[in-house]
């Protein structure tokens, strides 16, 4: 798989989103049991499906292999054509499957979930994300395997009845602890394994434990820690963000809620600065062979620079490789990493097994640094927010006329609510058009989104 996401069980598949159980589909999008499609969305179960035309295996065949796969410049203008595709393709107002009583995004196998993304067979849960199989929990992140009674916990696996916990697994009555595993009744433990009535790493009697803990949630409540701010953090707040071992741009946090350096110290969050590093680019992005096939083995010794890196672009400072090292330009990266708000490393290099990789499927050598290439499909997922919308679906309107969809979108077929506009309403991750008042539904985004019955009705 090569900048594929949110996918899974497939297999030889590039550049798509949303696919399940396919095998050599390439900018597909939204299909599932397919193979062999190109340039293709909402489709089930098909093969040798191209610019969504169904062709004979021979025609298929051949226009694909006639595509120059190969080729950067072929790969930036199928990018441009899987971008208007995208515009045009069916969006259902939620990506979940088998859920009753639930709003969120991307959820599996899931019953009464609030304001839930990205869950697999959770129920009664709350503002939970990143999870599978948690019941009776809130606000829980990236937690797994039976979880049951969590509130602000972050990644406790197999672990029941927590409190503003992190990275513990196996534990069960455990309470603002950090990397215990196998335990229970622990109160502000770090790093402790299979021990039992411990409070700040120590341990005490059964008896002595339940009056202290008693004592400290008692004064939690009454004497709240204050952070530099002013906010207060009581019985029950997770850890003041202020003790994070971690800054914010360092954090998942960051791909979801961007901030600046200036908007972050103003929430007295931590920033980092990128580090200062020695290397020197010896090849810039826009000077790599167009085609894989040009790609010798010697690339594997160059510093490759990033073409977000737009300093290096803008000052025109094309930099030769066989002109002697010393006489390359020094990046300033604390400048260049601010421009494109990827946290951009300047410069990458290729590993022996991805250049391979990128041989043996055909794949022309990437132009961006890692870090610039995940935010750049990051930037494809809808976002961890919920807009309430009405269906858009409006057989009322010609194609090309100004009704919900824009006219972007024509039904195939007549659908349960006639030639009378659709009633549904949903919350969606798909963000009204901004200029329409918030909620309005009348919406001209580049997404048509449909209700779940209207969508099966043109996609099942
Ligand atoms: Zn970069
Ligand atoms: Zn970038
Ligand atoms: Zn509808
Ligand atoms: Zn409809």
């Amino acid at each position: 798989m090569y900048e594929c996401q949110e996918s899974d069980t497939c297999s030889r598949c590039t550049h798509s989103q949303h696919l399940k159980g396919c095998v050599d589909c390439h900018f597909t999008f939204y299909c599932a049991g397919c193979q062999n499609c190109f340039m293709s969305s909402n489709l089930k179960n098909q093969q040798y499906v191209f610019y969504n035309e169904r062709l004979t295996k021979q025609e298929y065949e051949k226009r694909v292999g006639s595509l120059n796969l190969g080729n950067h410049a072929t790969l930036k203008k199928l990018q441009a054509d899987y971008e208007v595709m995208l515009r045009k393709t069916l969006r259902k107002y939620s990506t979940s499957a088998r859920i009753v009583n639930c709003t969120g995004d991307v959820l599996w196998d899931s019953k009464n979930v609030r304001r839930g993304f990205h869950l697999t067979a959770c129920e009664d849960c709350a503002y939970c994300v990143d999870n599978d199989s948690l019941k009776d929990c809130y606000d829980a992140y990236e937690a797994a395997f039976n979880c049951e009674r969590q509130y602000e916990c972050h990644a406790c696996n197999r672990t029941s009845y927590a409190v503003a916990c992190s990275i513990s697994y196996d534990n069960h009555h455990i309470y603002y602890c950090d990397m215990c595993h196998g335990s229970s009744d622990l109160w502000g433990c770090i790093g402790l394994r299979d021990k039992r009535h411990f409070i700040l790493n120590q341990q005490y009697s059964p008896e002595k434990y339940d009056r202290l803990t008693a004592q400290i949630i008692s004064e939690m409540s009454s004497r709240p820690f204050t952070d530099n701010r002013g906010r207060k953090y009581a019985y029950g707040d997770f850890f003041p963000v202020e003790h994070s071992p971690f800054a914010h741009n360092e954090t998942v946090a960051e791909e979801y809620f961007p901030l600046t350096k200036g908007e972050t110290l103003a929430r007295s969050y931590q920033w980092k600065d990128p580090e200062e590093k020695g290397y020197q680019i010896t090849i810039a992005a826009q000077d790599l062979p167009d085609r894989i096939q040009d790609v010798s083995d010697d690339i594997l010794g160059q510093v490759i620079g990033c073409a977000h890196q737009t300093r290096i672009n803008a000052d025109s400072t094309r930099i030769d490789a066989d002109r002697k090292i010393d006489e390359n330009p020094r990046i300033d990266q604390s400048d260049s990493a601010l421009e494109c708000g990827h946290q951009c490393t300047t410069a990458f290099r290729l590993i022996p097994a991805e250049l391979q990789f990128y041989r043996r499927l055909n794949l022309p050598l990437p132009r961006l640094c890692p870090n610039c290439r995940h935010s750049e499909r990051i930037a494809q997922r809808n976002p961890l927010k919920l807009w309430h919308r009405r269906c858009q679906c409006d057989p009322s309107v010609p194609p090309l006329g100004k009704g919900r969809s824009g006219g972007v979108y024509q039904n195939t077929i007549e659908h349960s609510h006639g030639k009378e506009p659709c009633p549904n309403e949903f919350e969606t991750s798909y963000a009204p058009d901004p200029r329409c008042a918030e909620g309005s539904g009348e919406a001209s985004r580049p997404e048509i989104v449909y209700c779940e019955s209207c969508y099966n009705a043109e996609v099942a």
